[in-house]
């Protein structure tokens, strides 16, 4: 097995994702060579460095950072509550319908896209995107 499929693999060898004979030929490998003994230490150190990272909470602010941009844009839109909550509901499930079938008919379609390409996936609007389109639809 040659190094650059070894280190390759690495990843999920540390998961446990591995077949058992695939685990054995690894370790085969890194018995015999030290560049992979070195790969596979790295990675686990980073590994364990990550584990100790917690994910981030939100400060005390961020709701109320969220709920000052959704009054400001309900300011904004003049339009009553529950039609601003529809229309961003109705948004929410276009968007949905949209990423779905791009990823699922994309590559058919295009002839050959693929869905793997991140910026052919990723149409979701960041919030204030969304808040601005949610209060400005049907202008
Ligand atoms: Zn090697």
């Amino acid at each position: 097995m040659k190094c650059t499929k070894v280190t390759r693999r690495l990843p999920a060898l540390l998961a446990g994702e591995l077949r058992a004979e695939e685990v054995l030929e690894l370790k085969r490998h890194l018995t015999l060579c030290p560049g992979c003994r070195a790969a596979r230490a790295a990675l686990e150190a980073d590994s364990r460095l990550l584990g100790e990272l917690a994910a981030p909470e939100p400060g005390p602010w961020f709701t109320g950072r969220v709920m000052a941009e959704v009054r400001a844009a309900s300011r904004r839109s003049g339009r009553p509550a529950w039609v601003r909550a529809l229309a961003g509901t109705g948004l929410a499930v276009l968007v949905a319908a949209g990423v779905w079938a791009g990823t699922t008919f994309g590559g058919d379609l295009f002839g050959g896209g693929t869905a793997a390409d991140p910026l052919a996936v990723n149409n979701e609007p960041s919030l204030t995107e969304y808040l601005e389109l949610a209060a400005g639809s049907g202008r």
